[in-house]
């Protein structure tokens, strides 16, 4: 993806802070810093995977930028404007272009409604369809997703997990969106049910030209369909760069970890693992510096004291680690270290 493209959304210094109170009089003593201060961009067509530990904020990231928990600080640009700053009129605009696919569709289907009556309920209120256009959208949404004309009239319990995954990306594409925020679409269903969805969800792509943001987990799932990918923990981005170059030459000492973590079939592979030590600090209490530091390998003094900083180490390549500072850089650069050493040999 070129960065002279304009981006579709912006994302810039986002924070979300939730608090924490306590005492009698139930005074704010602290906050849970499930955002804190992340900046990217989504470019049209693309698919850019959200990834890392469950709590590391991918998920509130999603639910922030559509406006689902109330920001903190920073923006959020859609299409060039901020959406915090939209009307009421403005964000049932911006709710037709952006819609979510959640982890859970069970819990986010109404168990009284048909899976017809749920799709004219929206397009009525969204103003997209009525009547007979309504119908014929309906029998066409159906078939998009691989589902039946005869499931139109079927309710929520009707339905397995993967088909009621093909409900809900039904339900999202049905006011015609152009990005689609994927929290975890997969990670509730069978492995052989998965595939099927991804795959769905890359024809769909095609097809629609959709834009994807894609939160999982699972850095294999991410793999399969992300062109690009960000790499979060304990609430900051650490590493963002493109799908093949994050796999083959990961920079950041925890996306090193993750990707450590993936089990490999070859049991001849001789790569090191970068086994982590010690449990996630709490978002409520992190780290003072690199709020990795604490299970990192190659932790420095510097890194117990200072904020590293975003920096891009190669075009489109974005770490944020003290290693790729300007000072760091050059004296490995120099040494031949480092990033040469990990080009080589990206299993270390
Ligand atoms: Fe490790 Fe330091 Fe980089 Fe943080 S800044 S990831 S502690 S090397």
């Amino acid at each position: 993806m070129e960065s002279v493209q304009k981006p579709l959304l912006k994302v810039d210094q986002l924070k979300k802070y939730y608090p924490i109170k306590g005492g009698v009089l139930s005074r704010v003593i602290g906050q849970v810093k499930a955002v804190d201060d992340i900046s990217f961009e989504v470019f049209e067509g693309e698919t850019l995977g959200l990834v890392g530990e469950s709590g590391c904020g991918k998920t509130t990231t999603g639910k922030t930028i559509l406006r689902l928990v109330k920001h903190t600080e920073g923006s959020v640009t859609y299409q060039g404007k901020n959406i915090f700053d939209l009307t009421k009129k403005g964000m049932r605009e911006f709710y037709k272009d952006v819609q979510i696919i959640f982890q859970d569709p069970y819990g986010s289907l109404n168990p009284r409604q048909t899976v017809g009556d749920m799709l004219r309920e929206i397009m009525k209120f969204h103003n997209i369809a009525r009547g007979e256009e309504a119908e014929k959208k309906i029998k066409e949404l159906m078939k998009m997703v691989g589902l039946s004309e005869w499931h139109i009239g079927r309710y929520p319990h009707e339905f397995s997990g993967g088909q009621r995954q093909r409900v809900g990306i039904a339900r999202a594409l049905c006011l015609d969106p152009k990005l689609i925020i994927c929290d975890e679409p997969v990670s509730a269903l069978d492995v052989s049910i998965q595939s099927q969805i991804l795959n769905l969800l890359k024809e769909l792509q095609q097809r629609l030209n959709l834009t994807y943001l894609f939160i999982a987990h699972d850095l294999s799932v991410v793999k399969h369909i992300s062109d690009r990918v960000g790499v979060m923990y304990l609430g900051k981005l650490v590493e963002i760069t493109k799908t093949d170059e994050l796999f083959e030459v990961p920079l950041h000492p925890y996306t090193r970890a993750l990707l450590s973590a993936i089990p490999i079939a070859d049991v001849d592979h001789s790569s090191i693992k970068a086994i982590l030590k010690g449990d996630v600090p709490s978002p409520s209490n992190p780290p003072k510096g690199c709020v990795f530091h604490t299970r990192c390998p190659e932790c420095m003094e510097i890194c117990k004291k200072e904020l590293p900083v975003m920096r891009e180490v190669k075009p489109g390549h974005f770490v944020y680690c003290h290693l790729y500072n300007e000072e760091m850089l050059d004296e490995n650069v120099k040494n031949n270290t480092l990033y040469n050493k990990i080009e080589k040999n990206p299993k270390n």
